[in-house]
C-alpha cells in the first residue's frame, strides 16, 4: 500500500532523510521507533506530502504522489493521519467534528455523515459522547475521537505519529486498545510509538531509525527482542 525508494529530505543545510526504501503492504501493520530528531515524524509526513521529499519516489496505493502532476489531495483523502495533538475542533460537538470532512471533503449529505460518523464512534467505543464538546473530554477520549474522524473518510491507510505519548499514562490504554483493534481488522497502518510492548504484540514488522537511515527492520520479535546493530541496542536499552 505504501512505497518508498531512496527518500531524502533536506531542510536547508540539514539533512533529515538520508535515503529511505520502505514499503507497507495492504493490511500489513509496521511500526517505527527511534530517537528524537531521527526523522520519523518526517518520514510519515512525507508519505501524505506534508513535507515535500527532496528526492526520492513515494507511492500510495498505487499511485505516485511524488509525480508533480498527481492530485495530492484525492491522494490525501485516501490516507488517515493521527498526530500527537488531537486537532478537535473546540466549538464543534463530537458528532459535528466527524462530520464536517465528510460533508466538505467527500461531499456526503447530512444523514450519510452523521451515519457514518456514529458507526465510527462505535469502533473506538464512544457512541455515548457524540453531543459533547471536546473540551468535556479525557485526552485518551479525543484521541480516540480523532482516530473516528479518520476512519469516517473511508482511509485506504492509516498514520500514526506518537499518538499516545501526550497522554497521562492511565489512559494511553483505551487509545492502543482501538489501535490494536483496527489492526486485527486487518487495517493498514505505519505507527510511529514509543510503545514498545504495543510494537511488540502488535506490529508484523518494527523498523528502527536513527539519523535519517533505517538501521535496521524485522519482525518485532527479531528488532526488539534480538537487536543486530549496536545503535538498536543501545535505543532500547534506553526505551525498555
Ligand atoms: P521525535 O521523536 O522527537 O518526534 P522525530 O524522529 O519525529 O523526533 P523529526 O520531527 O522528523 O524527528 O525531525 C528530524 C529533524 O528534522 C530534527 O532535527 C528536526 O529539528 C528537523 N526538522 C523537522 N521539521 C523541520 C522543519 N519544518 N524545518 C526545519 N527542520 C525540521
Ligand atoms: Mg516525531
Amino acid at each position: 500500500a505504501i512505497q518508498i525508494e531512496g527518500l531524502h529530505k533536506s531542510f536547508g543545510d540539514l539533512e533529515v532523510l538520508k535515503g529511505i526504501d520502505l514499503s507497507v503492504k495492504r493490511g500489513e501493520v509496521v511500526c517505527v521507533i527511534g530517537p528524537s530528531g531521527s526523522g520519523k515524524s518526517t518520514l510519515l509526513r512525507c508519505v501524505n506530502l506534508l513535507e515535500e521529499p527532496t528526492s526520492g519516489k513515494v507511492s500510495v496505493a498505487g499511485t505516485e504522489v511524488t509525480d508533480p502532476d498527481v492530485d495530492i489531495d484525492r491522494v490525501r483523502r485516501g490516507i488517515g493521519m493521527v498526530f500527537q495533538a488531537f486537532n478537535l475542533f473546540p466549538h464543534l460537538t463530537v458528532l459535528e467534528n466527524l462530520g464536517i470532512a465528510q460533508r466538505r471533503v467527500l461531499g456526503r449529505d447530512k444523514e450519510l455523515a452523521e451515519r457514518t460518523a456514529r458507526h465510527n464512534l462505535e469502533r473506538v467505543g464512544l457512541t455515548d459522547k457524540e453531543d459533547a464538546y471536546p473540551a468535556k473530554l479525557s485526552g485518551g477520549q479525543q484521541q480516540r475521537v480523532a482516530i473516528a474522524r479518520a476512519l469516517s473518510m473511508e482511509p485506504e491507510l492509516m498514520l500514526f505519529d506518537e499518538p499516545t505519548s501526550a497522554l497521562d499514562p492511565e489512559l494511553v490504554g483505551d487509545v492502543l486498545a482501538v489501535m490494536r483493534k483496527l489492526a486485527k481488522e486487518g487495517m493498514t497502518m505505519l505507527v510511529v510509538t514509543h510503545e514498545m510492548s504495543f510494537a511488540r504484540e502488535v506490529a508484523d514488522r518494527v523498523v528502527f531509525m536513527d539519523e535519517g537511515v533505517i538501521v535496521e527492520q524485522g519482525t518485532p520479535d527479531r528488532v526488539v527482542g534480538d537487536p543486530q546493530h549496536p545503535r538498536t541496542r543501545s535505543f532500547l536499552a534506553r526505551v525498555l
